[in-house]
């Protein structure tokens, strides 16, 4: 039932032959049971970390305190993890040591949710000792173990019990739902990196109207005050989905009635990449500008942002601007790709002359030029058959005589 892919079926039988058990294990078969597509297989073994490099060749330490070294096999890793019991929790983020443990069902109880804590080999089947079939069936999110104990171990399982049910459209079991409004305020411990991982990948999930159980179960104020106060504006979840999964359309999608710069503090918050914090804000800042039926003021707004940022400005626009705007949008759209398709002159570089042209034609450089520059520019836009160097440099002599 379970198709493990051929590398890790060699790492697996590597391992076995040198006299260690090995598995795949947690998100893989959890995925492959549903029939998705495995991210990324995972491999537990009884080995210690010295003892897996020591079997291969080629190995990376990516988090040996942890028990975790990445094999490489033809160009692609695969993270094989000494079987391990977690130790105590110093303070609900790391634990504070790890032991390793020869026994694989120590190993599974440590795994946050039963749907998590399955492992599989070709050798041994199915190894499920806490019921994640079951739940897989009932489409329940069940922690493993007393929920109350597993959220304050570790508070971020509470955002990943949220995640996976976005991610897999399943409902929580009661007792860990009625864990996790308990243990938010565990939350504030958590560090804003991890937070934000989760967060991100319930935004980019099947249902990313989940966020709404965030709010619902007061996590919000313990990620942060402005996280908290971006709840308050409806997110209509329905609306959600018909944004790609795509990082910044689903966080602009999710803060796009945030003023631009309070958006900006809460990605930063989060520490989000630049790209993503530059294209939301984009995005938030002028989603609800409408846009003129009309060449030039759209080369305009193109001319302000990349091709690609603009294609997702006008979606965006459709998903969420007023249908008064619809057919005029629709216009926008075809104008657009005329613009593209043309290649009129929608960016400073794409001129027909240059700053350098302009000097080498004798004119004096300093802030006048950049004046010119951009009047010709305005000049391109407008009428994107001026843009041939002859007609350019005409026109600049007479800026330059206007502007004395
Ligand atoms: P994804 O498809 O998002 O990668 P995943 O289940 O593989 O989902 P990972 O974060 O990659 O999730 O973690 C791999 C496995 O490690 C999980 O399936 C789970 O068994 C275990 N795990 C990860 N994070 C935790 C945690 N905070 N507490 C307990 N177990 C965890
Ligand atoms: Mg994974």
């Amino acid at each position: 039932k379970i198709q493990v892919p051929e590398a890790a079926r060699r790492i697996i039988e590597q391992l076995n032959t040198s006299g260690f058990e090995a598995y795949v294990v947690g998100g893989c078969v959890r995925d492959s049971l549903l029939g998705r597509q495995p991210e990324d297989w995972d491999i537990t073994t009884s080995a210690k970390p010295e003892q897996v490099k020591e079997i291969f060749n080629r190995t990376v330490d990516t988090g040996i305190q942890h028990g975790t070294v990445t094999v490489l096999i033809d160009h692609e890793g695969y993270e094989v993890t000494t079987y391990r019991i977690d130790g105590e929790y110093e303070d609900g983020r790391h634990p504070k040591s790890v032991e390793f443990t020869g026994n694989l069902l120590e190993d599974l109880r440590r795994r946050d949710f039963t749907i998590n804590a399955m492992a599989y080999s070709d050798r041994e089947g199915l190894v499920d000792a806490f019921d994640g079939v079951k739940d897989l069936e009932g489409r329940v999110i069940r922690c493993v173990g007393n929920p109350l104990d597993r959220f304050t171990e570790d508070a971020l399982r509470i955002l990943r019990a949220i995640r996976f049910s976005a991610q897999l459209g399943f409902d929580m079991e009661a007792e860990t739902r009625a864990a996790i409004s308990v243990i938010a305020p565990n939350m504030a411990k958590v560090s804003k990196e991890r937070i934000q991982v989760e967060l991100t990948k319930l935004l980019l999930s099947d249902h990313p109207g989940r966020l709404k159980d965030v709010y619902e179960n007061g996590i919000g104020p313990y990620i942060s005050k402005h996280f908290e106060a971006a709840g308050r504006q409806p997110f209509k979840s329905e609306r959600f989905t018909e944004l790609p999964p795509v990082k910044h359309m689903r966080w602009s999608g999710f803060l796009r009635l945030e003023q631009p710069e309070d958006a900006v503090r809460i990605l930063k918050e989060l520490k989000l990449d630049n790209d993503t914090i530059y294209q939301t804000k984009t995005l938030v800042s002028l989603w609800k500008t409408e846009i003129p039926a009309h060449k030039p003021a759209i080369r305009q707004v193109m001319s302000t942002l990349s091709p690609e940022l603009f294609k997702d400005l006008l979606w965006f626009q459709k998903v969420f601007c007023p249908p008064s705007y619809k057919n005029r949008l629709e216009k926008v759209e075809q104008y657009s790709e005329e613009i593209l398709r043309a290649g009129d002159c929608i960016r400073l570089k794409d001129m027909a002359v240059t700053g350098r042209e302009l000097i080498d034609a004798g004119m004096k450089p300093g802030p006048e030029m950049g004046t010119v520059l951009n009047r010709l520019f305005q000049l391109v836009l407008e009428k994107p058959e001026c843009n041939n160097r002859e007609y350019l440099m005409k026109s600049a002599e007479q800026f330059i005589k206007e502007q004395g």
